[in-house]
């Protein structure tokens, strides 16, 4: 999951980059309101963090730019402003959720996670593909009831495959979600992953669900 952060107070910013990316989110950060537009209406973002007193734009300008480019990214906005007016004003342009400063980081990513969860359109946030089952507040994956041993990396990448399950994912795709990184040369680095995946599926039988497709990328489905 790719998230971006519109916030000019570097201190904030970079404590909840942190935060997020301890969380194994990918996480990218604009510093003024035209960044963040300009960011949001060109990358492929999960989740926009943003801040409402920004310079050049502000936090309504830039939420109103996205929406008027007909980009649906769900929106957190942050404000230091309690005032009934301004939240509404966030909702009316088209926010998701808001969030007054100063925020418990913890209530932060239970608002991101639900909104991500919202999103893909489940009711519950557990993950099911064939016999794999991913909890994301657990940060747990079981194979037919066994738990995965996964490192942080493998985790986010069987995420974002199951999430986008029957969909084919480039390598610059996942590149971007799961590496926050674009890239040519990194190419063999997420089939390392992709090999270190298979070999923790196959005891399970489930290696087979992760395919390639030659020279494009990599699906996953239920076989
Ligand atoms: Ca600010």
């Amino acid at each position: 999951m790719r998230l971006l952060v519109v916030e000019d107070e570097p201190k904030v910013a970079s404590f909840i980059k942190k935060g997020l990316e301890a969380e194994n989110y990918a996480v990218d950060v604009a510093a003024d309101g035209e960044d963040g537009l300009h960011l949001g209406a060109t990358e492929d973002y999960d989740l926009i963090l943003l801040d409402i007193l920004l310079p050049k734009l502000n936090g309504y300008e830039v939420l109103k730019g996205l929406r008027e480019r007909g980009l649906r990214t769900p929106v957190i906005m942050l404000t230091a402003r309690s005032a009934l007016d301004d939240r509404v004003k966030g909702l009316d342009l088209g926010a998701d959720d808001y969030l007054v400063k100063p925020f418990a980081f913890e209530e932060l990513v239970a608002r991101v996670r639900a909104l991500l969860r919202r999103r893909s359109a489940t009711a519950s946030p557990i993950l099911h593909v064939g016999p794999l089952v991913l909890d994301p507040v657990a940060h747990r994956v079981t194979a037919h009831g066994h738990a995965l041993d996964l490192t942080a990396k493998e985790y986010a990448l069987l995420e974002y495959l199951l999430r986008n399950e029957g969909v084919v994912c480039t390598r610059a795709m996942i590149a971007q979600h799961v590496w926050d990184i674009n890239f040519d040369t990194y190419t063999n680095l997420i089939d390392v992953f992709i090999n270190h995946l298979r070999k923790k599926l196959q005891p399970h039988g489930c290696e087979r669900m992760i395919q390639t497709v030659r020279g494009v990328g990599y699906v996953l489905a239920a076989t």
